[in-house]
């Protein structure tokens, strides 16, 4: 037997990994698992070179609980370990073989080795107060058990072991006792190992016996259960995958979730090695976005959910898997922006979403054009935020009008060219944000033949404001921010068929009637078949007072303010003609109620009286 020190630099290194290495202590069994799927891979390796002689068997990793003994064993039948590597590779920390391995054979395919993982196996010691290992090199010299309790003290000596491989022998500490239930294992399992290349046994399940027995029943059979899916679709060629294959990986990633929209699939060994599925899924407006989020995966190890620090904060809203070795791990979040393999690997991904987003555009725009409702907020928020996905998004990116027909902004600048351009020169654009209670200004403006666009979602006031600052030629308003004729301002002006007197008359009248704290009168000589009253607001104040509510901060008393209307008085309208010689309040006030449930102000006790005068005048 052979006692000794493991060479490390400070004598304390132990309680340090048990209590701040990683904050996460289940992924001590992601890393024995791994570094038991590394031996798996070289071991194969290995044979296809030649360099192993004898039957491989059947190569698996097998955790084994043994709640009794209190005891987890990982086990694999790979290349194990001589008693010389034991002491180079275990004793001393953080001499990672699998750099080695790499340089000895030359080896291009880095992606079946993964080594990113530092300490890995001494991250152990966060939850056994002793651990083993048993092994049996593939170069058949004789079996070693090494032995440490957690201090830098070990004890190597020969063992009986004779199948090649490695037990990795956990004696799980009183204040870890939950890593020795069965349902624990197989959730961190589930977790982190469910797409490892080598298969993961944990246990056993009944199954239902393929060859039914004479009677038809089904027969049972105990069979050992497998946790992982060896060939997850994202590690196969797009050519090899069907819808039907996008769609099940969809569900094994997230069982019972509607499916996706579309997907766009990774494949990428330079400049750097990354792939993965990018799923769109079904955007309504209630979806939780914290839920399905985008799973990180390093050569097939589940390493987090939480991607926000590598790929832009726009495609998270996307589902699915990316994989990478060349992304850092276990390093903080603040160190990952900075990368450069990761700014690198975020513009490829945002670059690829554009792609395959303008493909689809080009290729089958009916299709494209229904699935603009989920899409829409993903596209706008991406051209807010990147300025490379704006220069490919801007070609795809879709304005729709009240009658859900669609243009890009270039086919919407052509369409509205000749008759929305006001006298200024500038292209504006109308829209609406509710299609019902605005419906009267919207089918206004399209008596003269305007387009309105609905532009409804909560990301819309900020891409137009942005919109309006890349293209200083066109401005948008919200077809109720004013008269049309003002909206979109022309040169022919309409003259007032009213005197002065006369409009000094009219106007005492209507503030004789409104709340002239949030409203005031304002005269114009539009053309007499327009309406006689109508309410508008203005697209700055609208503006100002709906960013303010939604951003909080500076502007947040703009919120509070109560809005402000105009109450736009028609001077050519015969109606008014006729107000002015009857000059009747009652009559005034319910031109001005008219226009209030137009814009659909008039709601509860208000719109009570309005019937009921009505009614009354009706009656008379
Ligand atoms: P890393 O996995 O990053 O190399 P570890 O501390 O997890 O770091 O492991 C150190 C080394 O110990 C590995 O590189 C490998 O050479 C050896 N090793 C660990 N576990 C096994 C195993 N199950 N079979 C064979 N060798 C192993």
């Amino acid at each position: 037997m052979e006692k000794g020190t493991i060479s490390v630099s400070t004598e304390n290194i132990f309680p340090i990994i048990k209590k701040f290495l990683y904050s996460e202590q289940e992924i001590f069994l992601r890393e024995l698992v791994s570094n038991a799927v590394d031996a798996t891979t070289k071991l194969s390796k290995l044979a296809k070179m030649g360099e192993v002689q004898g039957e491989l068997g059947e190569l698996y990793v097998e955790v084994i609980l043994d709640k009794e003994a209190k005891t987890l064993t990982i086990r694999d039948r790979g290349i194990g370990m001589t008693a010389d590597e034991v002491k180079k590779y275990i004793n001393t920390i953080a001499l990672s073989s699998a750099e080695e391995f790499i340089k000895k054979f030359e080896s291009n395919d880095k992606a079946g080795i993964i080594g990113h993982f530092g300490l890995g196996f001494y991250s152990a010691f966060m939850v056994a107060d002793q651990v083993e290992i048993f092994t049996q090199s593939y170069k058949q010299e004789p079996a070693v058990h090494w032995t440490c309790t957690g201090t830098t003290e070990f004890e190597l000596t020969t063992t009986s072991k004779t199948e090649r491989g490695t037990d990795i022998v956990l004696h799980i500490n009183d204040e870890s006792k939950e890593y020795l239930e069965e349902y624990k294992i197989k959730q961190v399992l589930e977790k982190y190992c469910k797409f490892l290349p080598i298969s993961i046994r944990f246990g056993t399940e009944e199954v239902e016996q393929e060859e039914k027995g004479p009677d038809e029943k089904p027969v049972m059979k105990t069979v050992p259960r497998i946790i992982n899916n060896t060939t997850p679709a994202y590690i196969k060629s797009p050519n090899e995958l069907k819808e039907e294959d996008y769609k099940k990986f969809y569900n094994e990633l997230y069982p019972f979730s509607e499916a996706p929209l579309f997907w766009i699939h990774i494949n990428t060994d330079f400049p750097f090695n990354l792939k993965g599925i990018l799923y769109f899924p079904k955007y309504k407006p209630n979806t939780d976005l914290n839920r399905n989020k985008i799973h990180l995966y390093s050569n097939q190890v589940f390493v987090t959910d939480s991607v926000d620090q590598i790929v832009p904060e726009f495609l998270t809203l996307l589902q699915g898997v990316i994989d990478s070795p060349d992304i850092p791990l276990n390093v903080s979040r603040s160190y990952l922006q900075g990368d450069p393999n990761v700014k690198k690997i975020s513009q490829h991904i945002v670059k690829k979403v554009a792609d395959k987003l303008l493909e689809i555009f080009n290729t089958d725009r009916p299709s494209f054009e229904q699935k603009w409702e989920s899409l829409g907020m993903f596209v706008k928020y991406g051209m807010l935020s990147d300025d490379k996905f704006y220069n490919i998004a801007q070609k795809f990116c879709l304005f729709q009008n009240t009658e859900n027909r669609s243009y890009t902004f270039d086919e919407l600048k052509e369409h509205t060219q000749t008759l929305q351009k006001d006298k200024q020169g500038k292209l504006v654009q109308l829209y609406t944000t509710n299609h019902e209670a605005q419906h009267t200004y919207i089918d206004n403006a399209q008596k003269y033949g305007y387009e309105v666009l609905k532009l409804d979602g909560y990301i819309d006031q900020h891409f137009i404001q942005f919109l309006e600052s890349k293209h200083n030629d066109v401005a948008f308003k919200r077809v109720d921010a004013d008269t049309l004729n003002k909206l979109i301002e022309k040169d022919e002006e309409v003259a007032s068929v009213l005197s002065k007197e006369e409009e000094e008359k009219l106007k005492e009248l209507f503030t004789a009637v409104i709340d002239t704290k949030h409203a005031q009168v304002e005269l114009k000589a539009l053309p007499p078949e327009e309406v006689p009253v109508q309410i508008t607001k203005s697209e700055f104040m609208r503006r100002m007072s709906d960013m303010s509510r939604m951003s909080g901060g500076q502007f947040a008393m703009m919120g509070e303010m109560p809005e402000q209307m105009n109450v736009v008085v028609n001077t050519n309208h015969p109606s008014i003609t006729k107000l002015l010689s009857e000059n009747n309040t009652e009559h005034v006030r319910q031109l001005y109620d008219l226009a209030l449930l137009a814009q659909g102000m008039l709601k509860g006790k208000a719109l009570t009286e309005f019937i009921h005068r009505s009614v009354g005048e009706l009656s008379k």
